[in-house]
């Protein structure tokens, strides 16, 4: 009889998204004239940029000619977008990572669930709470968590490092016990909180004493706007010996659905006398196929002269945003962080609500959107986040509305 995995019993609830989605779709059957503005979901919303378009289009035009066509893409991806992005995103800041150090996927999400396969079952993980849900959720389905504890909202074998008002949600080093792997998100979705380059420094060198491997995931770095915060684990000393960075299109370029991401893995980086950049090479060209041609082109011109203005431009409008709503609240009388490297906006419920009570009462009175902090984790309780990934005037329309409520 065939078995299943039953790591996959021991996840919790629904995927906090399609939580949000079952209750906004009740409100507007039940109230089909409200106009709902939605800051929940971290998806973007302004159009890909010309330079993007008239790359896609040349790639898509070479696709019908025989002598131009391309099947299955280098596994690791084109040499052409993996050298733009050791340039650009990598040597123009100072970072020794060569173009074979990276590894060209369809998205952050992916890689920061499949990356916990190349270590051991054994091995201990520690994640920021509150924390993006990916983290957590790959490692459950490996079979890493142990298992759930009512009442606590945590898995008993998963070191959490509480993110909090008094620590500037930013996690400690841990001092307990000492996690393998460390995940780390910077600037932070949720709480839209950032790391100075000394403090990132501490964790490079707390994974390289213990020998932990660090997955740093920058997948917000295009929002960073501050000096003294690091747009790469790679600009710390010796972080080419412990950490694993993860990038993405998706925010920066606005490539949700358009599909793009990489992993870097240092050549250096060797665990349990073993090269990670092997293992994961071996991984990725056994399970994957390649990111679409078109779509490395597209991802090549983010890099031209062109592409890199357009993509500020997109960057610089959603920040906008960003300023508008912790203006606003802050203004309203809200305690609010993040929106200044980062486009998420994290909110201390009003009056002692629990997250979802505030999430319900901003649906119900105001028509707004946004997404319970308790989804992310236990510290997340009583914390709410809103995204700048909207429209300006929505935005605008958003905040005004909490402001009168
Ligand atoms: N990492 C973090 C922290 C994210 O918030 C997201 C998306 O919301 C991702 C990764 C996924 O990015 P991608 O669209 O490249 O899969």
């Amino acid at each position: 009889m065939t078995k299943i995995n039953k790591n996959y019993l021991n996840l919790q609830g629904s995927y906090l998204f399609s939580t949000i989605a079952k209750k906004v779709n009740t409100f507007s059957a039940e109230n089909p004239d409200a106009k709902i503005i939605r800051l929940g979901i971290g998806d973007v919303t302004q159009a890909l940029t010309p330079t993007i378009i008239s790359s896609l289009h040349q790639a898509v035009d070479e696709m019908k000619d025989k002598s131009t066509f391309k099947g299955y893409a280098p596994d690791l991806g084109y040499d052409f977008l993996r050298k733009a992005i050791a340039d650009n995103d990598y040597k123009l800041r100072g970072c020794k990572i060569e173009a074979d150090e990276i590894f060209v996927s369809d998205g952050a999400k992916c890689d920061s669930g499949n990356i916990q396969e190349i270590f051991s079952v054994d091995n201990k993980i520690a994640v920021c709470d509150p924390v993006y849900p990916v983290y957590v959720d790959s490692n459950v389905m490996a079979g890493r968590s142990g298992t759930f504890v009512e009442g606590t909202g945590k898995y008993s074998n998963i070191i959490y490092m509480p993110c909090t008002k008094e620590n500037g949600f930013a996690p400690q080093l841990p001092t307990d016990e000492v996690p393998d792997i460390i995940y780390l998100c910077f600037p932070n979705n949720p709480t839209g909180a950032t790391i100075t380059k000394s403090e990132l420094q501490k964790w490079v060198d707390y994974a390289n004493e213990h020998e932990s491997v660090i997955i740093y995931d920058a997948a917000y770095e295009a929002y960073i706007r501050d000096e003294d915060v690091p747009h790469s684990i790679y600009e710390c000393d010796n972080a080419t010996t412990c950490a694993i960075e993860l990038r993405s299109f998706s925010k920066n370029a606005g490539f949700t659905g358009v599909r793009l991401g990489f992993t870097v893995i240092p050549k250096e980086l060797v665990r349990d006398g073993q090269s990670l950049h092997t293992l994961w090479a071996r991984r990725h060209s056994t399970k994957y196929n390649g990111a679409p041609y078109i779509v490395q082109k597209a991802g090549e011109a983010v890099y031209s002269e062109e592409g890199k203005k357009e993509i500020k431009g997109l960057v610089d409008y959603y920040m906008r945003n960003a300023s508008y709503i912790l203006n606003g609240l802050r203004e309203a009388g809200y305690e609010v962080s993040g929106g200044k490297n980062a486009p998420y906006i994290w909110l201390k419920t009003p009056d002692n609500m629990t997250s979802w009570d505030f999430f319900d009462y901003l649906l119900n009175t105001a028509n707004v959107v946004g997404t319970p902090g308790s989804g992310f984790g236990p510290n997340g309780e009583g914390y709410f986040r809103l995204t700048a990934f909207g429209n300006y005037e929505a935005t605008v329309e958003a905040v005004d509305r909490i402001k009168n409520l």
